[in-house]
């Protein structure tokens, strides 16, 4: 229905024309009817009101008023012309002024005729000017769908240059829903427009380009973010629910002795009641008979690799083997460690696999995994490789899983005729609107309670010029005892230039610190990982003052006694890295410190980075701040997803709300007709179906 319609080809919109379409289709990617629909004003200016020439004062914003042009006058040097339009109306008289196409508008306006001009009063020489105001005639204005809130929409250089600005748009628009808009069908149930009180598609349509007043605009825009997001999470939610329907999951029917016996005499603290929580969801998905996709989110020391290695226990109890993936050599090394402490002397085999192993090792560990005798790997990618297969893989538990890309997490899901369980971890916290839409196919765990006592990092705020107290604090802290981390930003672009920056402040701080009585090491990104784990191992036992580095150590390195860190040219980072990175900090008993050191020079963007980070610790909290600096495209992990982040009027950073009641909304229909097979989802199913298909046309509405 919606098709025949949307689908017609931009060219023959009257207004429009072959070259107009090539620049629409160029510039805005707008090839069908349909595109320019959805193309949606970007503001609202509010034309409700008409204003009296005797109130018009230069402190106004954009105006408009109804009058007429009385007297037109050339004025200014020949080289500098200006022409003056004398406006009045029956209270008053003020000036218009264009400086460009005023031969056009002397032809193309009327003396005496009824206008209605709109822009932005300003004082000159003492009169009331504005200057190249909108200007159209009574008759057109009254002749538009409706008058009231302005749409304004985006343009591009080249099609203002090409006289294709938000004006054309707005009549291409005017033109567009007068030929259509008896003929848009609906694309949400009845039922559900009636029981949301939502707008039906015609009306939001129109009103979100050509709306009366607020209240108009208001139900527009809910309804078409509703249809938007409901659509996206039906279809994950499908998805989701297929997925489950096809694989069963291994039954880990039983707790048996390696995990009572390593929670009764191996444990070295309490769990917290979050991770509690925690492994009684994970235990619930693995005795459950389905395929666990679960998400673990907990900050930075909030313990998830207790959490996954008692659910790896279980996994081994129940006769599976299981693996632990890490995106980098030195995570992996840590986690080997760990686990390897923590297990002591339970009667568990447990392997390393990294890039670094030795070959003849290397084979060791294949044939082990193929016999059953090796029950967990740790390792690092080297895990996904082909050569790498398992007697009898279980469970799967991959760290900082936004490090790795879907095909790389697929891979480990096919080493096992039928999927493992599949646990992924992450430290950087997840806006709820992200886990909904690009993780919305995994069950979500929360750890949201740190150990008990730590000590929150107490962090400032330095400029350059505080340079000397800062090193005044850390002779301090050091004399202590404590150790300190410099972290220098490594931006892959252009690695030269700041490990210039890592290499002069090394020097510099040498100066302040000089051997013998200070020891400083230093690892980057370039050194080779022999060098680099010396260097951490001399940091780690204690053996040097300051480390000083590139983002290098952001996952690994836990040395509880380093209570100190300094981040050089803090403004460069990303906030969800700067938390990261702070979290390497405040580990042990002590009070530990963060100093961001910027520029004086700071973008206001960058500023409230900073400022967020000072007045927050909680991972979520910061998260959230990130997702409305700088929206879901740019957060790590949203351009793997798949998820269309170029939504055409939703923001995942402003409308958490909606997106929570359509995600309701699509779960209920799923839960009373899984497969959409009921008469009263056919339309919701023909919707799914169309998005589906759809390549980058707008087939999405029809
Ligand atoms: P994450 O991976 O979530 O950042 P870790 O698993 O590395 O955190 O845990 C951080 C530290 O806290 C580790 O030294 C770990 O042994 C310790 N830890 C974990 N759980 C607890 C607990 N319940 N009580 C005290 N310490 C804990
Ligand atoms: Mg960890």
């Amino acid at each position: 229905m919606n098709a025949t319609v949307f689908n017609k080809d931009i060219t023959y919109l009257p207004g429009v024309g072959p070259k107009r379409a090539k620049l629409f289709a160029e510039e805005l990617d707008i090839k069908y009817y349909g595109d320019l629909l959805y193309y949606f004003p970007y503001k609202y200016v509010d034309r409700t009101k008409f204003y009296n020439i005797k109130d018009v004062h230069p402190d106004l914003a954009n105006i408009q008023i109804k009058g007429k042009i009385v007297k037109f006058e050339l004025a200014g040097k020949p080289n500098k012309r200006r022409l003056i339009g004398y406006f009045a109306d029956n209270t008053g008289m003020i000036e218009l002024v264009w400086f460009r196409g005023i031969n056009w508008i002397r032809k193309s306006y009327t003396l005496d005729k009824e206008y209605v001009i709109f822009g932005k009063p300003t004082l000159f020489n003492k009169q009331i000017n504005i200057v190249h105001p909108e200007i159209e005639s009574l008759e057109e204005y009254n002749s538009r769908i409706q008058q009231g809130f302005e749409a304004h929409y985006n343009t591009t250089e080249r099609l203002k240059k090409n006289y294709v600005n938000s004006k054309v748009i707005r009549k291409l628009q005017n033109n567009l829903l007068q030929e259509v808009k008896d003929k848009i069908g609906e694309t949400l149930p009845k039922t559900l427009i009636n029981q949301l009180k939502m707008s039906p598609l015609k009306e939001a349509l129109l009103n979100i380009h050509f709306p009366k007043n607020q209240d108009q605009l208001r139900n527009a825009q809910y309804r078409l973010k509703f249809e938007e997001l409901f659509y996206v999470e039906l279809n994950i939610l499908e998805q989701k629910n297929t997925r489950i329907r096809k694989f069963s999951g291994f039954h880990f029917e039983k707790v048996g002795t390696l995990f009572n016996s390593f929670y009764k005499e191996k444990l070295p603290f309490k769990l917290t009641h979050a991770q509690k929580k925690v492994l009684k969801e994970i235990r619930r998905d693995l005795g459950s008979g389905l395929q666990m996709n679960r998400l673990l989110q907990g900050d930075v020391g909030s313990g998830k690799t207790l959490v996954a290695l008692m659910s790896i226990l279980i996994a081994l109890d129940n006769n599976y083997q299981s693996c632990i993936m890490a995106p980098t050599e030195i995570l992996a090394n840590q986690h080997y460690t760990s686990i390897k402490r923590f297990l002591d002397d339970l009667p568990v085999s447990i392997k390393l696999l990294t890039g670094s192993t030795p070959a003849a090792e290397r084979k060791k560990i294949h044939q082990a995994l193929l016999d059953g005798e090796l029950q967990i790997l740790v390792g690092t990618h080297a895990l996904i490789e082909d050569t790498v297969q398992f007697r009898n893989l279980g469970l799967v538990v991959i760290d900082e899983q936004h490090r790795f890309g879907v095909a790389q997490r697929a891979k480990l899901w096919k080493k096992n005729t039928q999927p493992p369980h599949v646990l992924v971890m992450t430290a950087t916290p997840i806006p709820r609107t992200l886990s909904m839409t690009i993780y919305g196919d995994l069950d979500v765990s929360v750890i949201d309670e740190l150990p008990p006592g730590r000590k929150p990092v107490k962090t400032v705020h330095f400029y350059e010029a505080r340079r000397l107290r800062l090193i005044e604090f850390m002779r301090k802290m050091i004399h202590q005892g404590r150790q300190i981390y410099i972290v220098y930003p490594l931006i892959r672009e252009s690695e030269k230039l700041d490990l210039k920056d890592l290499e002069e402040g090394y020097d510099t701080i040498l100066r302040y610190f000089p051997p013998p009585k200070y020891a400083v090491s230093v690892v980057h990104g370039k050194m080779k990982p022999e060098e680099k784990d010396k260097s951490m191992e001399l940091f780690a036992r204690g053996q040097t003052n300051i480390m000083v580095s590139t983002t290098v150590i952001e996952v690994g390195v836990d040395v509880p006694n380093a209570s100190v860190m300094v981040i050089e040219n803090a403004e460069r980072f990303g906030l969800s890295q700067l938390h990261q990175l702070r979290g390497r900090i405040g580990r042990g008993k002590y009070q530990s410190y963060c100093v961001l050191m910027t520029s004086d020079k700071l973008s206001t963007e960058a500023r409230k980075r900073i400022q967020t980070l000072v007045n927050s610790n909680d991972g979520f909290e910061i998260a959230e701040a990130d997702l409305q600096l700088r929206g879901p495209g740019d957060i790590e992990g949203t351009q793997q997803s798949g998820i269309p982040f170029d939504f055409k009027i939703a923001n995942l950073g402003k409308d958490s709300e909606i997106l929570t009641q359509a995600r309701n909304v699509a779960m209920e229909i799923l839960e009373d007709d899984p497969e959409l097979n009921k008469e009263e989802h056919s339309l919701v199913k023909k919707q799914l179906e169309l998005i589906r298909k759809r390549s980058k046309n707008y087939s999405v509405v029809s």
